[in-house]
């Protein structure tokens, strides 16, 4: 089967469903320009994510650690939502997908005109205390590192979780909400790794929904699922978009 075979299929399955969530991960902003963590060109095969995105890391070396993140915030200020992006946030304004279900920090989902976006891993944008409730939003990455608390002077950290961290309670409730609702979810650039979120797809599946996994590679999904979209992520919704007269 050819894109345009595989994209029919989608259709067909979008036109069946009731309740379409969909679940992304790095892969989907690769082609926005900021990259993914695994997979061929991740950013782990130049740096060990234990001495980056850990609170252990960060208690050793919080500059480091804050480096880093200006690093990410700086690519991410740069980078534009792809037709990825934009498409789902069309089939959201069309009422064809209820809720986007991400593991990314990079905000790019909103900035695309997506409304119920669900951050399982927070955001890049923002950071908070590592002593107080303080939290805030920054417009761009901070000068001096590590910024402090203006409240308590401690160093504030960025607002994301980090390996061997809970997920925030409330994106994770209304996650599991959601996949318990839905009878489709479609599944883009996500290695599938990551848990507890990576669980998201398998709870659709697991109420009797069909998961379409999009990935230039084989996932942890692509065993389960109803149809596997071996193609970069721009590539099918911008097909689907034309095809939908979304774009
Ligand atoms: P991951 O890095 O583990 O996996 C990325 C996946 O995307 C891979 O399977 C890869 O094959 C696929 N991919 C790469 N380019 C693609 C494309 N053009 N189209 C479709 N698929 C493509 O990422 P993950 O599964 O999201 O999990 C890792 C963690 O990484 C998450 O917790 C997330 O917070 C964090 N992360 C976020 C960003 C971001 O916000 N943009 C970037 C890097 C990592
Ligand atoms: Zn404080």
């Amino acid at each position: 089967m050819d894109i345009e075979d595989k994209v029919n299929h989608l259709i067909k399955l979008l036109e069946s469903s009731e309740y379409t969530i969909a679940f992304t991960g790095a892969g989907i902003s690769a082609e926005s320009g900021v990259p993914t963590f695994r997979g061929r060109g991740g950013l782990w095969e130049k740096f060990d994510p234990l001495k980056l995105a850990t609170p252990e890391a960060f208690r050793e070396d919080p500059r480091r650690v804050w480096e880093w993140y200006k690093w990410r915030m700086e690519v991410i200020a740069k980078a534009k939502p792809n037709p990825a992006h934009i498409v789902l946030a069309k089939l959201e304004e069309k009422g064809i997908v209820k809720a986007i279900i991400t593991q990314n920090v990079d905000g790019l989902h909103q900035r695309a005109g997506s409304k119920n976006v669900i951050e399982l891993h927070g955001n890049i944008w923002r950071a908070r205390c590592t002593n107080c409730n303080y939290k805030t939003r920054l417009q761009e990455p901070p000068r001096k590192i590590p910024p402090k608390c203006p409240e308590c002077n401690n160093p504030l950290r960025p607002d994301v979780v980090w390996f061997g961290e809970p997920l925030p309670r409330k994106a994770w409730e209304e996650a599991l909400n959601e996949a318990s609702k839905a009878d489709l979810i479609i599944v883009v650039g996500t290695s599938g790794v990551v848990q507890p979120a990576a669980m998201i797809p398998v709870i659709v599946k697991y109420h009797g929904g069909k998961i379409v996994d999009i990935n230039i590679e084989e996932d942890n999904y692509t065993n389960i699922a109803d149809l596997f979209i071996k193609t970069k992520a721009g590539q099918v919704f911008k097909t689907l978009g034309e095809k939908l007269k979304l774009i």
